[in-house]
């Protein structure tokens, strides 16, 4: 049995920091290869493509670590 510390049934589904939304089932690792992938407080954060470049001008614009 997996001893996953706090696990609670989710493991490792990336979704969307920005949207919520999540990669299709069986194409999930085809989307996250578009995704962008950050890091928050040791927590992986990822963002879908459409809110990379939805967020791109802000992120060149500023830096803003609270997004990353
Ligand atoms: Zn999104």
């Amino acid at each position: 049995m997996p001893d996953a510390p706090g696990g609670s049934g989710a493991e490792r589904v990336a979704v969307c920091a920005t949207c919520g939304a999540s990669p299709p089932a069986g194409e999930e690792a085809a989307a996250l290869l578009t995704w962008s992938r950050g890091s928050e407080n040791g927590r992986e954060v990822w963002t879908c493509a459409a809110c990379s470049r939805r967020h791109l001008r802000s992120i060149e614009g500023k830096l803003d670590s609270a997004w990353w």
